[in-house]
């Protein structure tokens, strides 16, 4: 069966490219007779606000989509730390006190999510009183693994090569898992066989299908589809170019027609799909 799944950190509310994501993960599922999944990604520590979650279901209710929720990333830290200690044990992780101050310091590379880590802490004494990261090894990972594919439904068959990351952070200073490793582990955790998101997360994809290879988990196959784009030619964002799907439903507005619209890939004025 197909599962999909929507999984929105509750750092902000939602907006028109959140609504976009939703109804085309939902739509997939159902299309296929599959599922479409809910999951609060919510280890974001200060940034979690706590009344977004039921603002988050309001919305997908108002848009007219059905879904199954399963457990909030909060309430999964133990299953992240025991991954973390079998890597660590593997000599996969090592730590790092690097502060992101520390790294442009070095003026590293840029890769697809900023400065490409330069590996300083990799076989170094540490500070101890300095809070520790925990990093992948990814040549080491890379030489355990060999040559490794992914499916992905909208860019074709994909070779997956994170070098391009450096040494990734799996497990942050101030949470038990990065994105990569939480929805890496959740993804499988929950049975998801096409992990539907927005185009902009295309790259990670190469560090997510490592961690599956590493960890024995099973493989899913990828759509990511196109994101919206203001007329700045900016990714939307609620405070920039885009109001809130709360906003909107309070003011009244049909979710369900504009759920409709955007199946039909009609947007507002100045609104377009990224060409990808
Ligand atoms: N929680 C991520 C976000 O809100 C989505 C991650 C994903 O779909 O893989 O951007």
């Amino acid at each position: 069966m197909v599962v999909t799944r929507f999984a929105p950190s509750p750092n902000g509310s939602l907006h028109l490219g959140h609504a976009f994501s939703a109804v085309t993960a939902h739509d997939l599922a159902k299309e296929r007779g599959g599922k479409f999944l809910l999951r609060i990604e919510d280890i974001d520590g200060e940034r979690s606000l706590a009344d977004k979650p039921d603002e988050f279901r309001e919305d997908l209710a108002w848009l007219g989509l059905d879904w199954e929720e399963v457990p909030a990333q909060s309430t999964r830290l133990a299953s992240y730390e025991k991954v973390a200690s079998d890597l660590i044990h593997r000599g996969l992780l090592y730590p790092c006190t690097c502060t992101r101050k520390d790294i442009m310091a070095l003026e590293p590379r840029l890769g697809p999510e900023g400065a490409i880590y330069p590996g300083t802490c990799k076989g170094r004494v540490l500070d101890p009183e300095k809070p520790v990261a925990l990093r992948l090894d990814v040549d080491r990972a890379m030489a355990e693994l060999g040559e490794l594919f992914w499916e992905d439904e909208t860019n074709g068959t994909q070779i997956a090569d994170p070098r391009a990351f450096g040494d990734v952070v799996l497990v942050r200073k101030d949470a038990p898992a990065s994105y990569h490793l939480a929805a890496t582990l959740d993804d499988a955790a929950d049975g998801v066989t096409l992990v539907t998101r927005g185009q902009d997360l295309f790259a990670m994809t190469h560090i997510h299908r490592v961690l599956q290879e590493l960890l024995g988990l099973p493989v899913p196959i990828w759509h990511h589809h196109p994101i919206l784009i203001g007329a700045d030619g900016e990714k939307l964002a609620k405070r920039r170019n885009s109001p809130s799907l709360a906003d909107r439903r309070k003011a009244g507005e049909d979710g369900l027609a504009l759920a409709e619209q955007l199946r039909g890939c009609e947007f507002p004025a100045g609104i377009t799909l990224a060409s990808a």
